[in-house]
């Protein structure tokens, strides 16, 4: 293994999947839901398939029909508008999205200011692009982990070429506010930089929380790739269908990278998306006031056994701190809690860094069955309570 990458070893999510797996645990780590999404859209990809639609490589920067639902999403959630010849490009998952928009961006060198904890393949594309990443940690207060404004202004130097931002964020749930945004949106206008915005959770926010798109504030749209995936969405994390969108400068320069990675993916599953992205606002209305009462079951039972909570305005993620509990190291905590409670979840560490800023967090996915919400609580109050 190259030095780019030995740093990285294998992804927290494969492992703590794996230990969920041997040990029979109940898996709150890796981030996927326990149930399909739509049925009509299941129902969609095996017409697909039947028809012959997508079994031979689609065109490579997706096929039209999902570039053109992609572009009405943008306009009709966000009043965004994109061009679905030239500014829309369909990725093999957010991740590809993530992987090939760095690929394509960086020059060997460029510094890349990024929110930490930050997901998992930033730290790794970033690296694998020849970047520096530089860190800007979210700080816990009492509403959550929020950014610091002049921190994030201090990162920037005359080597940074990019923002790579997360809204909704994972590991923590924060919802960038519209101040937040504004004030990033002044300082890549300011220092001229690019933009890269994970916005996958776009449809998870819960509460007061309101998602607001990078690319929509002023003098954004020139200079933001924002990126989007079906996995999060509609729940079908197993078909890798994720997205770009941007000015056609930047999105062709995304384009020439993700051409090398995978070409193409996910044929059939892109025309049952395109379908996806036009079922009414009732759906997403109700995906979120579903996540939206597991996020709250899941809270309650893990503040009643004793963590502190940060309960998350957006994603399917609870990020707890385990110091209540007499305990401060998230990792070996995450390596016993199967043998303890039964249940497995994610050391935020991994997501840092200054690992001394995330020792103690650990992160529990809700995206699951209620009576699995219920039964993990129910463990973890037999467990630590
Ligand atoms: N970005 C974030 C913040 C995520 O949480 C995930 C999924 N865990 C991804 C990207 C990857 O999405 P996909 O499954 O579409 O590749
Ligand atoms: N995004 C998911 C999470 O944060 C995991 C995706 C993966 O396994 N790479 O849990």
């Amino acid at each position: 293994l190259n030095r780019r990458l030995a740093e990285f070893g294998t992804t927290i999510f494969a492992e703590m999947s794996a230990l969920a797996t041997a040990t029979g645990a109940i898996n709150l780590g890796q981030g996927f839901p326990d149930t399909d999404g739509p049925e009509e859209v299941r129902e969609a990809a095996v017409r697909a398939l039947r028809e012959g639609r997508g079994n031979q490589y689609p065109p490579g920067p997706g096929i039209p029909e999902l570039r053109t639902a992609i572009a009405a999403h943008q306009q009709r959630r966000y009043a965004l508008s994109y061009d679905p010849d030239t500014e829309v490009l369909v990725t093999a998952g957010a991740t590809e999205a993530i992987a090939a928009s760095l690929l394509a961006l960086l020059e060997p060198g460029d510094e890349v200011v990024a929110l930490e904890p930050y997901y998992d393949s930033y730290a790794a594309c970033i690296a694998m692009a020849g970047g520096r990443r530089v860190p800007v940690t979210l700080r816990p207060d009492d509403g959550g982990f929020r950014l610091d404004l002049d921190e994030l202004r201090a990162a920037v130097t005359d080597r940074t070429r990019l923002l790579l931002i997360n809204t909704p964020h994972n590991p923590t749930g924060t919802v960038l506010t519209r101040a937040e945004l504004a004030a990033i949106a002044e300082l890549a206008v300011e220092r001229d930089l690019l933009v890269v915005t994970d916005e996958v959770y776009e449809h998870l926010v819960f509460g007061d929380a309101e998602h607001l798109p990078l690319a929509t504030f002023p003098g954004m749209r020139e200079r933001t790739v924002s990126i989007g995936s079906a996995g999060k969405t509609f729940s079908f994390t197993g078909w890798k269908v994720g997205w770009v969108t941007g000015k056609a400068e930047l999105v062709t320069a995304v384009r020439s990278a993700k051409q090398f990675l995978t070409y193409v993916a996910s044929g059939p599953f892109q025309y049952a998306v395109a379908e996806a992205l036009r079922l009414p606002d009732a759906y997403f209305d109700e995906f979120r006031a579903d996540m939206h009462a597991k996020r709250d079951l899941l809270a309650g039972g893990l503040e009643q056994a004793g963590f502190r909570v940060f309960r998350p305005s957006g994603t399917y993620f609870i990020t707890t701190d385990i110091r209540p509990l007499g305990e401060s190291d998230g990792f070996a905590f995450c390596r016993a809690l199967p043998e303890r409670a039964g249940v497995v979840a994610i050391p935020n560490a991994v997501f840092y860094d200054h690992q001394e800023a995330g020792a103690s967090y650990v992160r529990f996915a809700f995206c699951k069955r209620t009576e699995v919400l219920a039964d993990a609580a129910e463990r973890l109050r037999k467990a630590f309570a």
